[in-house]
Protein backbone atom coordinates (compact mmCIF):
# COMPACT_ATOMS: atom_id res chain seq x y z
CA UNK A 1 0.00 0.00 0.00
CA UNK A 2 1.22 3.52 -0.55
CA UNK A 3 0.22 6.65 -1.03
CA UNK A 4 -0.48 8.52 -4.56
CA UNK A 5 0.95 12.60 -5.05
CA UNK A 6 -1.80 14.69 -5.80
CA UNK A 7 0.33 17.21 -7.64
CA UNK A 8 2.65 15.25 -9.56
CA UNK A 9 0.85 11.78 -9.34
CA UNK A 10 3.63 9.48 -8.18
CA UNK A 11 3.11 6.68 -6.15
CA UNK A 12 5.03 6.72 -2.69
CA UNK A 13 5.30 3.32 -1.20
CA UNK A 14 5.17 4.14 2.83
CA UNK A 15 8.83 2.76 3.18
CA UNK A 16 9.77 5.88 0.65
CA UNK A 17 7.72 8.25 2.46
CA UNK A 18 8.97 7.49 6.07
CA UNK A 19 8.01 9.76 8.33
CA UNK A 20 7.70 12.47 6.06
CA UNK A 21 4.25 13.42 4.67
CA UNK A 22 5.92 15.18 1.93
CA UNK A 23 6.36 14.09 -1.68
CA UNK A 24 9.88 12.85 -2.03
CA UNK A 25 9.59 13.95 -5.46
CA UNK A 26 7.95 17.22 -5.39
CA UNK A 27 7.71 17.70 -2.29
CA UNK A 28 3.75 18.33 -2.35
CA UNK A 29 1.91 17.93 0.60
CA UNK A 30 -1.65 16.48 -1.00
CA UNK A 31 -0.75 12.55 -0.31
CA UNK A 32 -4.01 10.47 -0.87
CA UNK A 33 -3.65 6.65 0.86
CA UNK A 34 -3.93 4.14 -2.21
CA UNK A 35 -6.35 1.67 -1.55
CA UNK A 36 -4.88 -1.72 -2.59
CA UNK A 37 -6.33 -2.79 -6.01
CA UNK A 38 -9.20 -5.41 -4.59
CA UNK A 39 -11.94 -5.21 -7.10
CA UNK A 40 -15.09 -5.65 -4.97
CA UNK A 41 -17.56 -7.64 -6.90
CA UNK A 42 -20.68 -6.61 -6.65
CA UNK A 43 -23.77 -8.67 -7.70
CA UNK A 44 -26.04 -6.75 -9.73
CA UNK A 45 -29.07 -8.18 -9.57
ZN1 LIG B 1 4.56 14.83 -5.82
Amino acid sequence: MGFKCLKCGKIIKEEELGKRTRCPYCGGKLLFKERPKIAKKIKAI
